[in-house]
């Protein structure tokens, strides 16, 4: 299969998640977009990547909401045998003292500028040789609980590198996306140990210091309690008390419980955080490591609506391959240009807003668009902190809004969030326009982030590692509105490419909707209705400075001379 490619991978990319295609679930919200971002970028720059990752056959779910926004989950059932191929190659990982076999399905992602094919390894339990409950390991993405998490990390990192071993592959390096495929560097470390008859006591029996040489770690969760943690008596449950030594495995996860971060960290010569705050915040959580910065980019033709992939087209030739390109947007694309664009995606948004839901929106008033996981340190409800207050803005400055976004099935308080987002739409249905828009995925978010006035994020800071949505919307010359976390940190510059609500210290959280309301009553909305030129001109800056900059062919590059290549 290796003659297939022009080029012979050499990079590994290990992730739980990936979003491939609109129509393959195999993907929850931001880590997964990443994911697929960082593969179509290492397609069009043609760098010699191969993802390993999970097939999820009934993928994330998909939402269904009723009139109160209480949200139903169906199977997100998809077929692998539609658009991949199945590789003959099995492995075997041992789970529960059982032998699960592991197959693959390859699925092959195409560069969009110049021919590069980038493999896809989808691994799958789904096999006549295993048992029945063993053949449902691979089909839930973040299902069931922490017993299924672990054998779901057990085939992805152990399960991963036997596969590629099986598939003749000759790995450079290792590129593990977040915490859960860390058991990889245990496969690693068993692969590289010393001899027993070099052994001196009390000496490590594994080669540490080279096993790190080849893995590098990307970590994507602000707050301890966001990593993956199993307590030692599931994981010598699942894996066996032989399957490697205890002690030095305390020593590398965690002495109370493996920790799949400390893991990772542990056995990575290169760490990064994914925007510079991040970076500084996992610094303070585990002091002692290096942890670099290598801020998030979003994937320029996936993320570019077709209106302004024409004008970008016309302008900028040569753009997706160089985003950097667009720096000259603010100078060289005639306003007019920019506002037509925008009118055919914003009259795309509202002609999909009405077949999901009835509800016609006006073009000519403002829409601020909030879509994302459902969660609560995203705080979609901050926006409705003072419905009063709302009121009486819209009154002054008339605007509609837009929401969408998935609560995690067992996370119940994300959806309350839901619930409540809906009764206050009600609520205020006589003097806002609005929608809550089911079953948020890749395709809806581009209609979104481009057919959208204002994008909003309101996170609690640190909580947003980084965020990417809000990149997108800046490819489509929507300005962001925002609380100073994660990336906009770095892209904000107040009144040019967007706006801050609130500063970036973690003692804002507490006044950040007053903030918000100054910011929508004051400068945000009566720009819009009383200055169109100066608001196209900030749509051209969150063009030219920010998509210029906060795009996957930049972060990519960085992964690869600063990591793949060090
Ligand atoms: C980009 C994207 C996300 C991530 O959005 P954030 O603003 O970073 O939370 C989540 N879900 C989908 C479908 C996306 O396209």
């Amino acid at each position: 299969m290796l003659k297939e490619y022009a080029y012979t991978p050499r990079y590994a990319y290990f992730t739980m998640e990936i979003a491939l295609h609109n129509d393959i679930p195999t993907y929850a919200g931001g880590l997964g977009v990443l994911a697929g971002d960082t593969l179509r970028a290492a397609a069009d720059l043609e760098i010699p990547l191969v993802v390993v990752t999970l097939v999820s056959s009934d993928g994330y779910f998909r939402q269904e909401l009723d009139a109160a926004g209480r949200q139903r989950e169906l199977l997100a059932t998809w077929e692998p045998a539609r658009v991949a191929t199945p590789l003959d190659a099995k492995v075997v990982v041992t789970i529960e003292g059982r032998r699960v076999w592991v197959g693959a399905w390859l699925y092959v992602v195409e560069g969009h500028m110049n021919g590069g094919r980038q493999p896809v390894i989808l691994l799958d339990t789904d096999l006549d040789e295993n048992s029945s409950e063993d053949r449902t390991i691979t089909r839930q993405l973040y299902g069931g609980d922490e017993v299924y998490r672990l054998k779901q990390e057990i085939v992805l990192g152990i399960g991963g590198m036997r596969m590629l071993q099986a598939l003749g592959f000759t790995i450079e390096q290792y590129h593990l996306n977040e915490g859960h495929s860390a058991l990889l560097a245990l496969e690693l470390l068993d692969r590289h140990a010393f001899p027993p008859e070099e052994l001196r006591p009390g000496e490590s029996p594994y080669d540490i210091p080279r096993v790190r040489e080849l893995c590098n770690f990307t970590t994507h969760t602000p707050v301890e309690a966001g990593h993956d943690r199993f307590s030692y008596a599931v994981v010598q449950r699942l894996l066996g008390k032989e399957f490697f030594d205890l002690t030095t495995l305390k020593r590398l996860a965690g002495a109370e419980e493996l920790n799949m971060t400390r893991l990772a960290l542990n056995l990575s010569d290169y760490v990064n955080g994914v925007a510079k705050r991040h970076a500084e915040v996992s610094r303070r959580m585990f002091p002692g490591y290096r942890v670099h910065a290598v801020t998030n980019g979003v994937h320029p033709h996936t993320w570019s609506c077709p209106s302004f992939r024409k004008v970008y087209d016309q302008f900028m030739p040569g753009w997706c391959h160089e985003p950097e390109l667009l720096i000259r947007a603010d100078c060289c694309i005639p306003d007019a240009v920019i506002q037509q664009a925008h009118h055919e995606a914003k009259a795309a948004l509202i002609d999909r807003v009405q077949a999901l839901t009835g509800v016609v929106l006006d073009p000519k008033v403002p829409i601020f668009g909030f879509a994302r996981r459902m969660t609560a340190y995203k705080r979609p409800d901050l926006l409705f902190a003072d419905l009063a207050r709302l009121r009486n803005i819209a009154q002054q400055w008339p605007f509609q809004l837009l929401l969408a976004g998935k609560a995690h099935p067992r996370d119940e308080g994300g959806k309350r969030l839901i619930e409540r987002v809906h009764a206050h739409l009600r609520e205020l249905n006589a003097d806002i326009r609005g929608a809550f828009l089911p079953d948020y995925d890749m395709d809806l978010a581009l209609n979104l982030v481009s057919g959208v006035d204002v994008w909003l994020n309101t996170p609690l800071r640190p909580y947003e590692a980084s965020g990417t949505s809000g990149m997108k919307a800046a490819f489509n010359g929507v300005p962001q509105l925002s609380v100073l976390d994660g990336w906009w940190v770095e892209g904000c510059i107040e009144g040019v490419t967007g706006w801050a609500v609130g500063d970036s210290s973690e003692t804002a959280n507490g006044q950040d909707s007053l903030s918000l309301y100054d910011k929508l009553e004051h400068v945000v909305l009566p720009l819009y209705h009383t200055d169109q030129p100066r608001w196209t001109a900030v749509m051209k800056g969150a063009i030219s400075k920010n998509a210029s900059f906060f795009n996957s062919h930049r972060m990519m590059r960085r992964y690869a001379s600063e990591a793949y290549l060090r």
